[in-house]
This record gives C-alpha cells, sequence and structure tokens, in this order.
C-alpha cells in the first residue's frame, strides 16, 4: 500500500482528527514515516496496532492514550514509545485541540483496526464519557 492510499485509510479512522504526512518515502526516506496529527475536542482514533513499533511526541493539548487496558495522560511535552502489536487508541479530553508527531520506523506500516477491544463494530466507543471516567 503507498502512503496516499494509507492516509486515506486512515483520515477515515480519525473521528474529529486530520493526519497530514511531514516524511515518507515519497518524499525521501528511506525506511520511516512521520506524521503530524491534530484532533478536535473529543476527537479520537479507534483502538489499532501496527506491525513496527510508534513513537507519538505530543505537542499541544491534553489527552489519554490507552496502550491496552493502562490509561494514561498525555500533554504537549510528553513523549510515548508503543511496542509492535500492542493495541492502543488516543482521545482528546483537553478543551483545545491535541496535536501531535507520529514517528513510525517502517515506511508502510500496517495499521489493523481492533473493533471490540473498547468499541462497538463501527469501531466508534460505546460510551467515551464512561470509559475516561475509569480512566481518571
Ligand atoms: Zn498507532
Amino acid at each position: 500500500m503507498d502512503t496516499v492510499s494509507q492516509m486515506e485509510m486512515l483520515r477515515d479512522a480519525l473521528r474529529n482528527g486530520t493526519v497530514e504526512v511531514l516524511a515518507c518515502p515519497e518524499s525521501g526516506t528511506r525506511s520511516s514515516l512521520v506524521l503530524e496529527e491534530t484532533y478536535d475536542p473529543r476527537g479520537h482514533v479507534p483502538p489499532h496496532y501496527h506491525d513496527g513499533e510508534e513513537i507519538l511526541v505530543f505537542l499541544e493539548g491534553e489527552g489519554i492514550l490507552f496502550i491496552g487496558q493502562d490509561p494514561r495522560s498525555v500533554a504537549g511535552g510528553t513523549t510515548i514509545v508503543i511496542p509492535p502489536g500492542k493495541p492502543h487508541c488516543l482521545y482528546n479530553t483537553g478543551l483545545g485541540r491535541l496535536h501531535l508527531l507520529a514517528f513510525h520506523p517502517k515506511a508502510h506500516p500496517e495499521y489493523h483496526f481492533v473493533p471490540g477491544l473498547f468499541t462497538d463494530e463501527t469501531n466508534c466507543y460505546k460510551n467515551p464519557e464512561e470509559l475516561l471516567a475509569q480512566a481518571m
């Protein structure tokens, strides 16, 4: 899958969020991908995992990142490494936008979405408020 079709798939999956490609093979990388993601308040990316690791560098905003079942608070300045194969999802809990960079050491990381982990069959949160209350 090329970067353009991969980004189309990812954009379809995001809720109230956008993703832009900062660096990819088409722009000169040999084996990595750097994405810029922005989520409006309550925006999120549904649970998914990758075949390689992912490094998230948060620039601005506040959110909760679930890695497996473990919730972690994230904010501007936070850096988190997600191991290969570990399901994760991100939710903007702040009043402003949540802004981050995502580094993938693989140029075309696989995205495996995980319906049912925290979500219903449409891959949307069953009840975000309940989920967040548990995480606080
Ligand atoms: Zn991811």
